[in-house]
């Protein structure tokens, strides 16, 4: 080991943010452990951070271009790929217009830089409105909503985690997820230490999770009736007479008008309905108003949902009229290193710049809904979709009737991926494009910073050189050949640099590859006086940025300059949720689970990480077991509108009655792909149940939690 050596460096796989302590022989990883010294995270690593030697080194991940030629996928030199992308795609955007190429942008681009940098330049050279990402799988709602209050989709505050007395946590599983939309390493220690300083944490949840499981409280719902049980509590607000606004009193518009919504939602009325007693929905409303510090946060479970924006409004709702926003330990606002303040106002938010093509459904954030994407390239017409272009992802396991998605790829003129795996979705790829793995590039969380329970900062230098074209580089090719310019990468770099120093009024920038110099120039134009890169290359643990400050009203952008509760939309979606109380809610539905030692579909490819008895199982309670003659280890024939599967059972009381669940992220070992231990563990693909054509239609995301299925024994 005569060339071992240490590294730090942020852990690239989940939200959280950890600091990693690495050990190197050469240019291999030998060990990987918490950083004790980190800022942030103080030594946690969960099993997916501890994995990174092995991750990094899958001998399943591509390190040079693949090519199909005669339906096999063979390797080629860089430069004849990028041809066989401009072969592939100059000829469909010429002769068919820029919407004819869709683009899918896969979660893993908000972990890494290129995703931060590259994708806008990306997104502008094709000019195609068919813009997809996982944003609509699981969290569009949390954007529209706050976009809507706030002013701005990305002005989402978190939960101050480490300052809370209440802590009110609905579909959120971070003893498994580590968290999302709240940037928090060690999630598990911080909800543990809400307890050790005599506060409580409950969790809202049709499973009893492992989070449930720790909580103070566990209330199970019935899936996708979150809007009713946030309504209730709304109601009493202001039935009791309990709402404060306190300090936010100056900043607030349109309480009046959630008065008069909440009224038709007493929390008898919904309880029913929701499954949580009316007097328990009485007591917590109490419980948040008198708490002297609460935060209600809501997660995947909340977004994943026919009503996912009103139920992620109504988080927020509560947060306001409780005069928990904005203050310690409530609901706060990050302030990121690499942003700068704001001014209090702004043009404000809207949706339905553009509509897909065949649903008409609006535009949001700049994409269409990922549920609509197989119908664009299926139907005929002018502007159908005949090319795509994925940037990381695995939308054939990840969105709704995959199964679908999975045929639509096949009739497909041309596809390109730039991703490190020949997984169920880029084997349909002509082209596959894989980016240099984690050690051979640096990393900054842009998009994690700015959700943190703490502010920070820290960059990870890459450890190990890198000879061949890394992420920045490949997207910056794409963004070439869609844009029809002569050039390199480095014209695209240069410019964008170049852009980068102007708008900020600097000469020059540090850094020893373009993306550490549009770095150094945004950490130099941002909030924090004396930031830089050189001062984060200085810090190998980070650097701490103290907790979170009140930043109301300097954070909003609307147009009032308050925090708007009331938005075009509103009062019919409420409509629509009061109507639906009387639905019938008889049968089974489907909800998706998580794991510890797994991160959507990616991580199924590492021994360490898939060992043990199958995770894949369909949890089912065992009355519903005992009605269906179902028995621990049978198996089942699920069947929804959008398919069927056949799934091993798990009786357990963990769900509730009426409700089943599978974990999402599965479904491999299919012909064509390369991950060859993750097809010895294929498990079933959730996503084959649930349905593309069901919407949140404020967001919409797609809906994956309340699918109604129907199951039957299956003979042994
Ligand atoms: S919790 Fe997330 S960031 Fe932390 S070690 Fe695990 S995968 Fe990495």
């Amino acid at each position: 080991m005569a060339d071992s050596r240490t590294a730090y460096r942020t852990c690239p796989f989940c939200e959280a943010a950890c600091g990693l302590e690495l050990t190197l022989d050469g240019d291999r990883v030998t060990a990987a452990r918490g950083d004790r010294e980190h800022v942030f995270s103080h030594g946690f690593v969960c099993p997916k951070g501890a994995m990174f030697g092995q991750l990094n080194d899958d001998p399943d991940r591509l390190r040079r271009p693949l090519v199909k030629r005669g339906g096999e996928h063979v390797e080629v030199e860089w430069d004849e790929a990028f041809d066989e992308v401009a072969r592939g795609l100059r000829p469909i955007l010429d002769t068919y217009g820029p919407h004819a190429v869709a683009l899918y942008l896969g979660n893993p681009n908000v972990h890494t830089m290129a995703g931060g940098l590259y994708v806008t330049p990306l997104v502008k050279a094709l000019g195609t409105r068919n813009v997809f990402s996982a944003s609509t799988v699981d969290q569009m709602p949390k954007h529209v909503s706050s976009g809507y209050l706030f002013g701005s989709p990305l002005t989402i505050g978190v939960p101050d985690l480490d300052r809370t007395d209440l802590l009110l946590m609905l579909g959120a599983n971070p003893w498994e997820s580590n968290g999302s939309l709240a940037t928090a390493a060690d999630f598990p220690g911080r909800l543990k230490a809400i307890q050790q300083r005599g506060g409580r944490f409950i969790v809202v949840d049709p499973r009893r999770t492992r989070t449930a499981g720790h909580a103070d409280e566990h209330l199970f719902i019935r899936p996708g009736t979150d809007a009713y049980l946030l309504f209730g509590i709304v109601h009493t607000l202001f039935a009791d007479g309990l709402v404060a606004l306190g300090h936010l009193e100056p900043y607030v518009t349109g309480v009046d008008t959630v008065a008069e919504l909440a009224a038709g939602f007493a929390p008898q009325d919904v309880s029913a309905v929701c499954g949580v007693p009316a007097e328990r929905i009485r007591s917590l409303a109490h419980e948040l108003a008198a708490a002297p510090r609460a935060a209600v946060y809501g997660r995947i479970g909340t977004c994943t949902v026919e009503f996912g924006t009103l139920t992620s409004w109504l988080v927020d709702v509560i947060n306001v009229l409780t005069g928990n926003l904005d203050r310690a330990g409530g609901v706060m606002f990050p302030l990121a290193p690499h942003l700068s303040k704001g001014r209090g106002t702004g043009k404000g938010f809207r949706v339905g710049r553009w509509h897909s093509r065949v649903r008409g459904l609006p535009e949001v954030k700049g994409e269409l809904p990922v549920a609509t994407l197989a119908d664009e390239i299926e139907t005929p017409g002018d502007e159908q979709v005949r090319a795509f272009i994925t940037v990381a992802g695995n939308p054939v396991l990840s969105t709704p009737n995959s199964g679908r998605l999975d045929r639509a790829l096949s009739g497909l003129s041309f596809m390109v991926s730039v991703d490190p795996y020949l997984n169920e979705t880029t084997r349909h790829a002509d082209v596959v494009l894989p980016p240099p793995d984690a050690l051979r590039k640096g990393h900054y969380d842009f998009s994690f910073l700015a959700l943190a329970v703490r502010n920070f900062a820290a960059y990870s230098p890459p450890v190990v050189p890198f000879g061949g074209p890394d992420e920045c580089d490949i997207l910056a090719r794409l963004a070439l050949i869609a844009s029809g310019r002569e050039g390199s990468a480095d014209d695209v770099h240069e410019s964008m640099v170049r852009q980068a120093l102007s708008r900020a009024n600097l000469e020059t920038a540090s850094g020893s590859s373009p993306a550490e110099r549009l770095l150094d120039v945004a950490l130099r134009s941002g909030a924090y006086e004396g930031m830089s890169l050189d001062l984060l290359l200085a810090n190998p643990h980070g650097v701490d940025l103290g907790p979170l400050q009140p930043r109301i009203p300097e954070v909003l952008r609307t147009p009032s300059g308050k925090i708007e509760l009331s938005f075009d939309g509103l009062a019919a979606e409420t409509d629509r949720l009061r109507g639906a109380l009387d639905r019938p809610r008889d049968g089974l539905v489907l909800i998706g689970r998580r794991h510890l030692r797994s991160n959507n579909s990616w991580m199924h490819n590492v021994p360490a990480l898939v060992k043990g008895r199958d995770r894949c199982t369909l949890q089912i309670h065992p009355l519903d077991a005992a009605r269906l003659d179902l028995g621990d280890g049978d198996d089942a024939q699920v069947t929804s509108r959008a398919g069927g599967l056949a799934a091993r059972v798990e009786v357990t009381d963990t769900v509730m009655p009426g409700v089943v669940s599978l974990p999402h992220g599965w479904g491999h070992g299919q012909p064509g792909t390369r991950m060859t231990v993750a097809a010895d563990h294929p498990g079933v693909n959730s996503n084959i149940l649930t349905d593309e054509t069901t919407v949140d239609p404020l967001s919409g995301n797609s809906v994956l939690n309340g699918i109604p299925v129907e199951i039957k024994a299956l003979a042994g």
